[in-house]
């Protein structure tokens, strides 16, 4: 099973619920720093994948009860690190 489309919405979701996100002003806006987002939300989409077959993340989501919520490793890889 994929969550990779959902999981790409919901961090579309979350850009657009952040303080100060107003799609008017994208294009006062260096492209390059959009472009840079878009790629984390990317990697953040892939590191979900694994996330959804990493025994570590299963057990993170449901101790956090959160189904966003990843192992250590997987969450400094959707970091970016
Ligand atoms: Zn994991």
């Amino acid at each position: 099973m994929t969550t990779s489309k959902a999981d790409l919405e919901r961090e579309v979701r979350k850009l657009r619920s952040r303080p100060g996100w107003d799609p008017r002003k994208l294009v006062k806006e260096d492209p390059m720093d959009r472009l840079a987002e878009i790629n984390q939300g990317l990697r953040s989409e892939r590191t979900y994948d694994e996330a959804d077959v990493c025994e570590a993340c299963a057990s993170a989501r449901d101790s956090q009860d959160d189904e966003t919520a990843l192992c250590a490793e997987h969450l400094a890889e959707a970091m970016g690190f």
